[in-house]
Order: structure tokens, then sequence, then C-alpha cells
């Protein structure tokens, strides 16, 4: 098993969404069927959810083009941190590292007190509305663990996506970074350090905060001490404390792809070989 990561460089993304949907298609995740309101940016929708894992956001900045104008996009998904804030918070044990690099969830074990999200310095998880349980990007675990590459890597048309080892990926960011600085003097890797070295690995043309990432990420503390002071917090986290030793002492460690059919039961009727073997035809593309 290798320390994965996956590479976005956002000075070849053009802001297609196809990652954004293939995740959607991958996970089976529904899009919402009402019409969103118009906010005046390409971006949509504004905010990650229980069912939209990955999002493409759409920054403007000065740039060196004749308009003056150029586009920081970025990638709001998991960073599958080193010191993940959502596993160390988590009283149920829900959250936990997988050899491939992942930080992966057991959405059978959250019962749903959102400590999760507020401890994430990036402001991932986020809960289903149909069962009240935490959702957010865990690196196609199923795929992933099966020698084949995340869905929303395999779509990249500009192969700003791309995966392999960490140290790989990192190798690859910095050359890009070096190739880019006469242009793009702000230019950056973002995620060999922050949380003790994300999963994640991108190139930032413009700088960190200009795509919507933190220049120095840290959990969430103040707001977690916030909430654990709440009074009527005191009988809930009693509650969860149960909860977390039975499902410690008698539950059975499911992993997400078992919790979703759970979760999805009608989507989930096929045997997941299957389902790997269907994505590499539909793709057309190489695993
Ligand atoms: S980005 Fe947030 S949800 Fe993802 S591993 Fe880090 S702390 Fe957890
Ligand atoms: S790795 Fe999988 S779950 Fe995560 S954003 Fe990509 S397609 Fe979605
Ligand atoms: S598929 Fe590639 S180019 Fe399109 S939005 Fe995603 S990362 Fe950017």
């Amino acid at each position: 098993m290798a320390d994965n990561a996956i590479y976005y460089d956002a000075s070849k993304c053009t802001g297609c969404k196809g990652c954004q949907i293939n995740c959607k298609q991958w996970n089976r995740l529904p899009s919402p069927l009402e019409q969103p309101e118009w906010t005046g940016s390409y971006e949509s929708p504004k905010e990650n959810s229980g069912n939209t894992w990955l999002r493409i956001t759409f920054n403007e900045v000065a740039g060196n083009d004749d308009d003056g104008i150029g586009w920081a996009f970025g990638r709001n998904a998991c960073q599958h941190c080193t010191d993940a804030a959502c596993a160390k918070v988590c009283p149920a044990g829900a959250y936990y590292h997988t050899a491939e690099g992942s930080v992966a969830l057991d959405t059978s074990k959250c019962v749903g007190c959102q400590f999760c999200a507020t401890a994430c310095p990036y402001h991932i998880p986020h809960f289903n509305d149909n069962d009240g349980r935490s959702r957010k990007c865990w690196m196609c675990q199923d795929r992933i663990a099966n020698g084949l590459k995340p869905a929303c890597v395999t779509t990249c048309p500009t192969l700003a996506l791309q995966f392999g080892t960490r140290e790989e990926m990192l190798e690859k960011a910095k050359a890009r970074v070096a190739e880019i600085k006469p242009i793009r003097p702000d230019a950056m890797v973002y995620g060999e350090n922050e949380m003790d070295g994300l999963h994640v690995i991108q190139v930032l043309p413009y700088g960190a905060e200009a795509h919507g990432m933190p220049l120095n990420p840290k959990e969430n503390i103040l707001e977690q001490a916030e909430r654990w002071l709440q009074p009527l917090t005191v009988l809930g986290v009693l509650g969860i404390s149960a909860v977390a030793v039975a499902s410690f002492i008698g539950g059975r460690h499911f992993s997400q792809a078992e919790a979703l059919k759970h979760a999805y039961p009608e989507d989930y009727g096929r045997p997941d070989e299957v389902v790997v073997e269907e994505m590499v035809i539909e793709d057309g593309r190489d695993a």
C-alpha cells in the first residue's frame, strides 16, 4: 500500500466541473432538482453539502492577460490531512486513516454531533438530510483499494488532476511551480506541510488565499470548546459517549461503501467489482 495523494494544478484547470459531476456519478450523489439561485458566479452550488463532496470554486483575480482579469480556480473537497481534526474530535470514532492515504468515514458510526464539521479547518464534513450523518470525499476508497484512480481524476480533460504516490505528486507540483514562477510570482505548492501534510497536493498560481485555501490551517479549537460548553451539549455528549462505547464493544466496522449501501440500498444493488468494470468502459480512459 502506498501513501497516495491527489494532485490538483489550478494553472491547468479550466473550471469545466467534469470532476465535480463525476464525483456525483460515481458516489451516487443526487443533484437538487430546483433551479439554483443566480449569484452572479459560475460557481454552483455555492457550498458543499452532504450530496456535493467536491466543488470547483471560481475566484476572480487581477491577471496578466490583456483584459486584466484572471480566474483563480479552487478545488473544494477533503484534503485528507495527516493531522486530521475530524478524526481527532469525533467522539464515535467514525473517521479513520487508510493505508492508501485517505481519511475515510464509517457513516454507520456517525452520531450526528457535527463536531467534525466545526473542527475541520476546511469546513468539509456536511450532513446528509436523509439520515443526519456526516458525509465527505473519501478519495474514492473503493476505487483506489482496487488499484484504480479516484473518479474525479479520471475525468479531467486537461490533466489538472492526477493521482499517485504523495512523494511523486509533491515532486510534480514543485516542478510545475518552478515552471510558472516567471509569470505567476505568487505561485506556490499547497499541502506539503499544512496539517502535518495533506494528501491533496495543489499548485496554486495566485497564492493560497486567492484560490480559497487558508494559509495556516489549524483545528478550530475555540469553536469546538464553545460547543462543549453549551449546557445542552453535555446531555448530548453523554448520549454520544454511550453510543460510542456500544459501537466500540459491539459495532461492526463498516466501510463507507457498506454504509452507503444502507443509506441508499436501491443504488447499491450491484457488487463493487461490477461497478468498477463498468466505470472503466464508460470512461473510455485508462483507470
Ligand atoms: S480536510 Fe477536514 S474533513 Fe478532510 S481530513 Fe482534514 S480535517 Fe478531516
Ligand atoms: S476522490 Fe472520489 S469522493 Fe473525493 S472528490 Fe474525487 S470523486 Fe469525489
Ligand atoms: S475536470 Fe479538471 S479542468 Fe475540469 S474543473 Fe475539474 S480539475 Fe478543472
